[in-house]
């Protein structure tokens, strides 16, 4: 990979013009062959390179919806995240190469994204549905100096308010947030948002912010069981994946900056701006009890608030919300 790094650095440096292989063998030190086997690996992710039989080689524009570790750096607008990516064709839950990666002791801002997951998750043990075909599966591991555990639902919902700002910017521009944190469109589930956490002593130690967004996925699969929408799907267009998980990562730490500097009802207030949760009728459903009522609004912990026959009842994130 780092040796496909160089080739493609010496590639962009030179945009749209040719280069011998030369150039290329003497800047990494290996044969034509080996350049040339790169290149075919190159133009298998999607590069459109030009080659010419003693002319060389030529980049002829820049990677589209190339979604790699090179692509995603060259384009990645952030201090904190990105600074090492992980990246996987496939794997079982980026969640849990992430929980891996803490423990084996890794950078603040890792980002872990695979192309395809076996068993992605959801929340209280649901599943993510999560086919090969162009989407995005993502998890971001933010370990913070000194936050308190109190932010994390502030974090999950950084995390959901990122996505409906980076829809918009591919003219999704009906994107809402429903309790706590999935991202739907008229209803139907584009990206799910799953936070796990770790804290010391009331502190924030880590804390990996899982989401997948369905994006040029074509077709909802039949294992999901309930309406589901891609941004294919609702655009018609294919979308260039390392633009959005860029964008959407450069919004989410601008987000999670207001949390640092204890802004955190910012963050609130805009989760508010964008839900399509309050002011309805829901049905709240955990283990042991349902309960019914009108979403009223969320308190300053980001727990809803459900006017209910029996008064107004205080409801925590694990559970799981549905409009009636
Ligand atoms: P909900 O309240 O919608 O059941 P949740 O927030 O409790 O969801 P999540 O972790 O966000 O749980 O998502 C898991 C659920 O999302 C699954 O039970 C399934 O219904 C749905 N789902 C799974 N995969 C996908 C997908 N790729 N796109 C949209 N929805 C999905």
């Amino acid at each position: 990979m780092i040796i496909n790094n160089v080739i493609l650095d010496v590639l962009y440096e030179n945009i749209g013009k040719y280069i011998t292989s030369d150039v290329v063998c003497q800047r990494l030190n290996i044969s034509r062959i080996a350049v040339w086997n790169r290149i075919k690996g190159l133009k298998k992710f999607g590069y459109n390179i030009e080659s010419k039989r003693s002319v060389g080689y030529r980049l002829v524009e820049e990677g589209k919806n190339i979604l790699i570790p090179y692509e995603i750096k060259r384009h990645l607008n952030t201090k904190t995240f990105g600074g090492y990516i992980e990246y996987y064709r496939l794997t079982s839950s980026t969640m849990d190469e992430s929980k891996y990666l803490i423990e084996k002791g890794c950078q603040n801002g890792t980002i872990v994204i695979s192309e395809e997951q076996t068993n992605g998750r959801g929340r209280g043990g649901k599943k993510w549905i999560s086919p090969k075909g162009d989407n995005l599966y993502v998890s971001l591991i933010y370990m913070p100096e000194n936050i308190s555990y109190m932010n994390a639902i502030n974090i999950m919902f950084a995390a959901s308010i990122a996505i409906v700002e980076v829809l918009s910017d591919f003219g999704i521009e009906n994107a809402k947030i429903k309790w706590p944190n999935d991202v739907t469109v008229n209803d139907k589930k584009i990206a799910g948002v799953l936070l796990e956490t770790k804290s010391e002593s009331g502190i924030l130690s880590s804390a990996v912010i899982g989401f997948g967004i369905n994006v040029n996925l074509e077709s909802i699969p039949k294992e999901i069981d309930q309406a589901a929408t891609s941004m294919k799907i609702e655009t018609g267009e294919n979308i260039d994946r390392t633009i959005l998980l860029t964008n959407m990562i450069y919004y989410f730490e601008n987000l999670i900056s207001m949390i640092e500097e204890g802004k955190q009802s910012r963050i609130l207030d805009i989760w508010k701006q964008y839900n399509n949760t309050l002011g309805r009728n829901v049905e709240i459903i955990s283990d042991n009890e349902s309960i019914k009522g009108l979403a009223k609004d969320i308190d300053d912990k980001g727990f809803l608030l459900v006017e209910t026959k029996d008064g107004i009842k205080r409801v925590v994130t694990s559970d799981s919300l549905r409009f009636l």
